[in-house]
C-alpha cells in the first residue's frame, strides 16, 4: 500500500511532506535556482501555455523548490492549495487585493500588524474599498459592522502586540450568512496551534519570516485555502502582478519547516514559565499570555487552540520602564522580530506600531510601558534570571 501523505502525523508531515527528489536521488532537497524553463519541442510550450501539459514556465508562475515549500506547508495546514509569496505582507496584500473589488467593504478586527492595518487605512481606500475596524472579540461588533457590500473578514488571533483573542468559528458564521470571505492572519498561533481552514476560515495567511524560518535568515510569505478559491481568486493576479518568493528563500523555509513543531512546542513551553516569572514580578502591572487563566479570552482560546504560543506582552506601567528593561537585558536581543531562536523583546509604542495615532493605540489598549517578548530556544534558566534582573531594574 502506497504511504497516504494525509494519513501522516505531524512531524512525518514536516520531514517527508512535499519532497520531489531529482533523479540524482540527493539526500537534501534541491534548490533549482532557475527563472524559466526549457521545452522539447515548440509543440510542448505551446501545451505548456495552454495548461494541457504538466510542467514549469517561468518562476513568477511557478518553480519546483517553491512548489516543495507550498505542498509541504498545505500537508501541515490540512488545506487543499497553498501560495507561496515573498513576504507574509505580500501574502497579506494578495489576499485583501484578490478578494475585493472597488465599492465592496471590509470588517477587520482592530488589533492588526501595523502594515495589515496600513493595508486597510490608506491603501485600500485609494481604490474604492472602505474598512470598518471592530474589537475583534466583541461577536455582536462583527455583525452591526456589516454593509449590504462587505465582502470580506480581515482577523488575527492571537492579535499583535496585546495577544488579544477572538472566536474564528463565530466570525465565519456571520460572514457565510452574507456570503462575506473570512481571511485569518495566523502567524501567532502558528499552523502547530491554531487551524483556521477547519474553523470555518476561507483563507489564512503567513509571515513565514517568522516561526517558519524561526532563525532569523529570510522573509516569505503563504496564502492557504481551498483550491478552487485559490484558483479563482489569485492565479492570475500572481502571474502578472509577481509577489513570488524567490526559490532560494523557499528552499531555507522548507528546511524550516522540518524542525517547526519541535522549536514551536519547545519555545511555548518556556513562554509559559516565563509568562508566570514576569506576572509575578512586582514591577508588573499586567501579563497577557493566550497560556495563562487571567487571560480575556481564556474561555475562547481553549476551544480553538491547541497551545499558547511563544509570545509574552507585559505592562511595566511608562515608556521609561519599559526602556529601563529593555536597557538591562543582557542575553534577550532589542529587536522588534518574533518567532526566532533568539529571545526578543521590543517595546510596541515605538516600533512595530508607532504608524499608528496615540488615539488608535489607546483603542487597542497599547498604553507607554507594554513590552513585547518573543521567547526563543535558550535555556529556561538563563531567560529567567535575564529577565528578573532586567525587570528588577525596571
Ligand atoms: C510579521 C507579520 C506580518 C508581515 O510579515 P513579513 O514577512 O514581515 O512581511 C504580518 N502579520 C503578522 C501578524 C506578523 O507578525
Amino acid at each position: 500500500m502506497a504511504e497516504d501523505p494525509n494519513d501522516w502525523e505531524t512531524a512525518t508531515r514536516l520531514i517527508r511532506g512535499g519532497l520531489d527528489r531529482s533523479p540524482h536521488g540527493e539526500t537534501a532537497e534541491p534548490i533549482y535556482l532557475t527563472q524559466s524553463f526549457v521545452y522539447d519541442s515548440p509543440e510542448s510550450a505551446d501545451a505548456r501555455f495552454a495548461g494541457t501539459e504538466p510542467g514549469f514556465i517561468y518562476a513568477r508562475y511557478g518553480n519546483p523548490t517553491v512548489k516543495m515549500f507550498e505542498d509541504r506547508l498545505a500537508l501541515l495546514e490540512g488545506a487543499e492549495a497553498c501560495r507561496a509569496a515573498a513576504s507574509g505582507m505580500a501574502a497579506v496584500q494578495l489576499a485583501i487585493s484578490g478578494l475585493v473589488r472597488a465599492g465592496d467593504h471590509i470588517v477587520s478586527g482592530k488589533a492588526l500588524f501595523g502594515s495589515c492595518r496600513w493595508i486597510l487605512n490608506n491603501w485600500a481606500p485609494r481604490f474604492g474599498v472602505e474598512t470598518t475596524l471592530v474589537h475583534a472579540p466583541d461577536i455582536a461588533a462583527w455583525k452591526a459592522a456589516v454593509r449590504p457590500n462587505t465582502k470580506l473578514f480581515f482577523l488575527e488571533t492571537p492579535a499583535n502586540p496585546l495577544l488579544e483573542v477572538c472566536d474564528i468559528a463565530a466570525i465565519c458564521a456571520i460572514a457565510r450568512e452574507i456570503g462575506a470571505k473570512v481571511v485569518v492572519d495566523n502567524v501567532f498561533a502558528t499552523p502547530i496551534f491554531q487551524s483556521p481552514l477547519k474553523l470555518g476560515a476561507d483563507l489564512v495567511v503567513y509571515s513565514a519570516t517568522k516561526h517558519i524560518d524561526g532563525q532569523g535568515r529570510v522573509l516569505g510569505g503563504a496564502l492557504l485555502g481551498d483550491l478552487a478559491v485559490i484558483e479563482e481568486n489569485f492565479k492570475d493576479l500572481i502571474r502578472h502582478t509577481g509577489p513570488s518568493l524567490s526559490p532560494f528563500n523557499a528552499w531555507v523555509l522548507f528546511k524550516g519547516l522540518e524542525t517547526l513543531d519541535l522549536r514551536v512546542r519547545r519555545q511555548t513551553e518556556t513562554a509559559g514559565v516565563l509568562a508566570d516569572l514576569i506576572g509575578d514580578h512586582a514591577k508588573v502591572g499586567a501579563v497577557r499570555y493566550p497560556g495563562r487563566a487571567d487571560h480575556p479570552q481564556a474561555e475562547i482560546i481553549a476551544r480553538q487552540m491547541s497551545g499558547a504560543g511563544t509570545v509574552v506582552a507585559f505592562d511595566l506601567g511608562s515608556r521609561d520602564a519599559a526602556f529601563r528593561f529593555l536597557n538591562a537585558l543582557e542575553l534577550v536581543d532589542i529587536s522588534n522580530n518574533l518567532g526566532d531562536a533568539k529571545s526578543m523583546a521590543t517595546h510596541p509604542n515605538t516600533t512595530t506600531h508607532r504608524s499608528m495615532t496615540e488615539e488608535q493605540r489607546l483603542e487597542i489598549g497599547l498604553t507607554e510601558g507594554w513590552v513585547r517578548l518573543s521567547v526563543g530556544l535558550e535555556g529556561p534558566k538563563d531567560l529567567a534570571r535575564d529577565l528578573s534582573r532586567a525587570l528588577d531594574a525596571a
